[in-house]
């Protein structure tokens, strides 16, 4: 048995994979070593030190695949050499949202207590990108046998965590659907419209990514919402110009928060999947409750991730062999943990690529 753990520790421009001492999980815990460990906004450390909602090294590196390598004291319900996804966030499994089946980032005691996070840090860097890491049971769910790891590591912030809120709303091919602000969670989203047969139309200004929207993810129609007329573009592919059902936010940014709930139909529903905390005040979204919600019959709501309840069907789901056609052009790099801070780079300056630059996949132990 390997003695030590490989673990990346990120630092403002700086990236690298150090040792530390083999975990040992804790009642409740096993340790995975990862065969997958994708990369969602961790690129942001690198760029400017700062952890955003991970707070501290113990949730960057959040998205993980593996094999399980030890039990825990008292864990049953899991054998060494299964094959798990680990699902991001540290649940508490006990609260309403937990006994409800819905969302684990919005647990309400989603904050580690002290001494768990203590133990994490001490025994695996605390951080998500490791060869062998610490998971609470609750956070994991078995790999079908014909699914293979790559396709699998899709079921957290790619596939999955866009999969839960138009599976909930359920979107069918009755539904027109605006996708505003399209990085890889937009791309993803309009995925998952897609599969369930809607009609999708995506609000961008990069032409790169508009591109990719229609090619790789297949959206219907793309406007820039630039145009001084974007809303009666928008309007005009809806039946009877009445607005979109459903409006998916997908950059966490107030402008195209606003584009969206103002392209919604009356009674449409808005959901904001975008993150973008680390920018600070000026994301605040000045929104006219009055005009911009209650005249119209408006509904804003938020989600972040995959239910627990749908994790089996979200697996089940990625065994499709269209969906892994998606994953096959989302997923555009790979790289060994070890080459990371180049990995982040590539990340940080893909605005000035030729190239399509999509979700970046680590491979931890080498
Ligand atoms: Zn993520
Ligand atoms: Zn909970």
């Amino acid at each position: 048995m390997c003695e030590k753990n490989r673990v990346l520790k990120i630092e403002q421009g700086k990236a690298e994979v150090v040792e530390l001492p083999m975990p040992h999980p804790e009642a409740g815990f096993v340790v995975v070593r990862q065969t997958v460990a994708p990369n969602c906004i961790e690129h942001r450390i690198h760029k400017t030190g700062f952890y955003e909602f991970h707070e501290s090294p113990t949730h960057a590196g959040h998205e993980g695949v593996g094999v399980i390598h030890e039990l825990g004291p008292g864990v049953t319900d899991w054998q060494v050499g299964d094959r798990v996804v680990v699902f991001q966030g540290w649940a508490c499994g006990k609260c309403w949202v937990c006994e409800n089946g819905l969302g684990a980032t919005h647990c309400i005691n989603l904050k580690l207590p002290p001494e768990v996070e203590e133990f994490n840090q001490a025994a695996s860097g605390g951080n998500g990108f490791c060869e062998y890491r610490l998971v609470p049971v609750n956070m994991l769910t078995p790999i079908p046998d014909e699914l293979d790891d790559k396709y699998a590591s899709a079921a957290n912030c790619l596939i999955g965590c866009t999969y839960s809120p138009v599976r909930e709303y359920n979107i069918t091919k009755e539904h027109v659907c605006l996708v505003g602000g399209v990085g890889f969670i937009g791309l993803a989203t309009i995925v998952n419209l897609k599969y369930r047969g809607a009609k999708v139309i995506v609000l961008g200004r990069d032409e790169k990514r508009m591109q990719a929207a229609m090619e790789i993810a297949e959206a219907d129609h793309f406007v820039n919402p630039e145009d001084p007329d974007w809303l009666e573009q928008v309007q005009a592919l809806t039946p009877h110009g009445r607005g979109v059902d459903f409006a998916f936010e997908c950059s966490g940014y107030p402008y195209y928060q606003q584009k969206c709930l103002d392209g919604l139909r009356h009674y449409g529903t808005l959901i904001l999947l975008g993150y973008a905390a680390h920018e600070g005040p000026e994301l605040k979204w000045d929104l006219n409750t009055e005009s911009g919600l209650c005249w119209g019959h408006k509904h804003i709501t938020a989600h972040f991730d995959v239910n627990f309840n749908h994790r089996e069907d979200i697996l089940r789901t990625l065994c499709d062999p269209w969906m892994q056609s998606k994953v096959d052009q989302l997923v555009t790099h790979t790289f060994p943990m070890s080459k990371a801070a180049e990995a982040f780079e590539l990340l940080n300056n893909r605005g000035s690529s030729e190239e399509f630059i999509g979700k970046v996949h680590f491979i931890p132990g080498e």
